[in-house]
């Protein structure tokens, strides 16, 4: 894929994932008729996910950025074997258990009362694939079906498979994006939220955040020296 064309589609990806990781499948899907706690983001177990998913930015933050910099190569082991880490993490959580490798997104569309009837759907997950409608997408897609673990982690298989869908993508976005992936985990300690980057150096989702966590360095420093 051309450089430009992978940025984009790094971007547009990025853009997606924090719009569900902080707001969730309601934002995402605007259509979808969930009532907010069926939403993932108002469970529990999704805090997990997040956990992990934010580690794996981070580490691979601080990773590149010590390449960079040309850190020591103990500290680079050191960093590179956090990163590491927080990706087996992340792996070793429950998602999904096949893709679609054929680079194109199948659309779902709501079953019809007759499919109901017919037993094609169910009444909790009232969704079909729409084959005459599948949209060529740069993106390997994970299939519609999560792990029975990860359908008894959140209760609901519908809520469970855009789980493990979005987690895969975000895998996934990591590998083919790798540097150019431009989402961030703010570095101010009492935010923490995942954005996306204006530019590829931004620690901090805004200026304020930035200078919050530069008063606080500064405070935090004072402190040391007092003592
Ligand atoms: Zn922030």
């Amino acid at each position: 894929m051309a450089s430009q064309t992978r940025k984009a589609e790094c971007r547009r990806i990025a853009e997606e994932l924090e719009t569900f990781f902080n707001k969730g499948l309601l934002a995402l899907k605007p259509g979808l008729k969930l009532s907010p706690d069926q939403d993932p983001i108002n469970r529990p177990a999704f805090r997990e996910y997040l956990e992990a998913v934010k580690e794996v930015l981070i580490a691979h933050e601080d990773y590149r950025r010590a390449i960079r910099q040309r850190l020591e190569e103990e500290k680079l082991l050191e960093l590179r074997e956090r990163f590491e880490k927080a990706v087996q993490r992340l792996n070793s959580l429950p998602t999904v258990v096949g893709y679609f490798d054929l680079h194109v997104v199948p659309e779902l569309r709501k079953a019809t009362k007759d499919e109901l009837k017919a037993g094609k759907a169910s009444k909790e997950y009232p969704f079909l694939l729409n084959p005459m409608r599948l949209t060529l997408q740069h993106e390997i897609v994970a299939i519609r079906a999560a792990s029975d673990e990860l359908v008894e982690k959140f209760g609901d298989k519908f809520v469970a498979e855009e789980v493990g869908i979005q987690i895969e993508r975000f895998k996934r976005a990591l590998a083919l994006c790798g540097e150019e992936f431009p989402l961030g985990v703010c570095r101010y300690k009492h935010c923490g939220r995942i954005f996306v980057k204006k530019r590829m150096k931004q620690l901090f989702c805004t200026p304020n955040h930035a200078s919050a966590a530069r008063v606080q360095r500064f405070r935090e420093r004072k402190r040391s020296k007092e003592v």
